[in-house]
């Protein structure tokens, strides 16, 4: 839970977000119907509706460090069904890339790793690639043989593949990652 004291209230993040964004955070009426929605709210300790309520009354940085803003899978849920018409998924999307910039330290748990596993098979492959990602996610935990029992029933179903993609743009997408690591500083 994040308390917000009076004096520390300030609108360095929820201008630096509503610029990123492109979204009025005043506009939110605090429905919670983003959060009713949302794939991933209950495994997370807060929710869309309350990110949004945190960043109107002023919350800093430590809101950067929400397990919610590296779970987040970008399924757009919250954005269609919002009634203001609000792209919440951009407001999530912007504070992660601000914590990224700021060096806001990560939540407890495994979910930046996930992040980074995802990426890099997207940045090798041009698109998602399940297995490199399970084993990249794997070798950073250090538990290799969790969760194996179900790669037989998964790989059955067709629900993941033994090869990688075939036609992604791979040259296209690689550039893509160069210049927004070039746009954030970033040297890895
Ligand atoms: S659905 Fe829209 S208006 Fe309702 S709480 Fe979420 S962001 Fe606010
Ligand atoms: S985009 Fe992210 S925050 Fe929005 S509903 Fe999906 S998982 Fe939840």
């Amino acid at each position: 839970m994040i308390t917000i004291k009076k004096k520390k209230a300030g609108r360095a993040l929820k201008d630096a977000v509503e610029e990123l964004s492109g979204v009025d955070l005043s506009v939110c009426y605090q429905c919670k119907k983003c959060s009713s929605g949302c794939a991933v709210a209950k495994m997370a300790t807060t929710r869309p509706s309350e990110i949004m309520r945190l960043l109107h009354l002023g919350a800093g940085d430590e809101l950067l460090s929400k397990d919610l803003v590296w779970m987040c899978v970008s399924c757009e849920t919250c954005s269609a069904r919002c009634p203001m018409g609000i792209d919440v998924v951009a407001v999530i999307d912007a504070l992660r890339r601000l914590a990224l910039e700021r060096g806001a330290p990560k939540p407890e748990g495994n979910v930046p790793l996930f992040n980074r596993a995802f990426l890099k098979t997207v940045e090798t492959f041009g698109r998602s690639y399940e297995i490199g990602m399970i084993a990249a996610y794997k070798l950073g935990t250090g538990k290799l043989m969790n969760d194996t029992e179900k790669f037989p029933t998964m790989l059955a179903k067709g629900k993941i593949a033994l090869l990688p993609p075939r036609g992604a743009d791979r040259q296209t997408v690689k550039r893509i990652f160069r210049k927004s690591r070039q746009s954030r500083g970033a040297n890895a």
